[in-house]
Formats: structure tokens, C-alpha cells, sequence
């Protein structure tokens, strides 16, 4: 099961997993960071199909296809802004996580990549955040078969470090 987790360092456009994950803004129609880099690269045709879903909730998730990406579909789930942890932020990052898999499994994906869901502008602690992305990913995989792969992609170094340490401690 945890020959089933990779963590990488890099851009996680470049990336020819069935999925990528957008850390997007609940309107959809795209941002700064993650989220801009990913309409760069896939093109105008995103904004388009984005439009049409009429935003996304907090913790919750949508998905749209890939266009010019490597990448087959795009996830796109709304992080929680961090306030100060005690407002459903764990709660509601766990829940992008998992609506994120539930969408997978529906659409057949066999590998997915994540991008550190809330971590830059919306202030989530790294070290919190990379536990409950590791923790419910290996939760999930425990009772889902489906999946053969899923990556954390962290953008900088020390997020990277981050991200293998707390990898060390829950595998
Ligand atoms: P959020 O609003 O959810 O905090 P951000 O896009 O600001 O989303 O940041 C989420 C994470 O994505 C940050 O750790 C940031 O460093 C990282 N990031 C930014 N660009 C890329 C990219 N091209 N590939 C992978 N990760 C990226």
C-alpha cells in the first residue's frame, strides 16, 4: 500500500498522472499559484468548462478534463483558509482529500497528483497539512483497491523536506 505513495518536487503541470489536483478558489475561475499555473497551461478551454460549473464549496470537489495538460482530467477542490485551526480547517482539508479519491474512483483514475492543498495564500500550516494529506490518503488506500498511485507534489524545498519527514513518521 505505501509502494503506492510518492512524494516529488516540482510542477505538478508537467505531470502525466490520469489527475492532477487543483488547489482552486471556490469561484473556479482560476487565481494565483497552483491554480494559475494550471489554466496556463491547459489553455483557455478550461476557463470555459470551469465557468460552467458554477463554483465549489469548501471541501468540496469538481472535476474537468486535462485539455493541454499531460494529465487526462483535472480535480479541483477549495482548501480551507487558515485562521487559527480551530475554525473545521483539518476537518474540511481531510474532506478535499476525500472527495478528491471519490472522484477518482467515479472516473476510473488509477494515479493522481496533489499539489499542497492550502498551504500557500490560505496559510495552512505545512507540517498539519501534509499529516492529513498523507494520513487520509493511506486511510482511503486501505479500504479502496482501485488506485495505483498517488503523489504529493511540493513546489518548494522546504515543503518537500516537510513532506518526507512527516512521510517517515506515518509510514
Ligand atoms: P492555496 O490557495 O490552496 O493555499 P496556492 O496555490 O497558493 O494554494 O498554494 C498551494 C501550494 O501549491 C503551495 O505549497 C505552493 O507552493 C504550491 N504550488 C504553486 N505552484 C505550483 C506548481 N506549479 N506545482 C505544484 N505546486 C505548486
Amino acid at each position: 500500500m505505501i509502494e503506492k505513495l510518492g512524494i516529488l518536487q516540482g510542477d505538478i503541470t508537467k505531470l502525466a498522472t490520469d489527475a492532477i489536483v487543483n488547489a482552486a478558489n471556490s469561484s473556479l475561475l482560476g487565481g494565483g499559484g497552483v491554480d494559475g499555473a494550471i489554466h496556463r497551461a491547459a489553455g483557455p478551454q478550461l476557463l470555459e468548462e470551469c465557468r460552467s460549473l458554477r463554483g465549489c464549496n469548501t471541501g468540496e470537489a469538481k472535476i474537468t478534463k486535462g485539455y493541454n495538460l499531460p494529465a487526462k482530467w483535472i480535480i479541483h477542490t477549495v482548501g480551507p483558509i487558515w485562521s487559527n485551526g480551530r475554525s473545521g480547517e483539518p476537518e474540511a482539508l481531510r474532506s478535499c482529500y476525500l472527495e478528491c479519491f471519490k472522484l477518482a474512483v467515479k472516473h476510473d483514475i488509477k494515479t493522481i497528483a496533489f499539489p499542497a492543498i492550502s498551504c500557500g495564500v490560505y496559510g495552512f500550516p505545512v507540517d498539519q497539512a501534509a499529516r492529513i494529506a498523507i494520513g487520509t490518503t493511506i486511510e482511503f488506500l486501505k479500504r479502496e483497491q482501485s488506485l495505483e498511485g498517488v503523489s504529493f507534489v511540493c513546489f518548494g524545498d522546504q515543503d518537500y523536506e516537510t513532506y518526507v519527514e512527516v512521510f517517515g513518521e506515518l509510514c
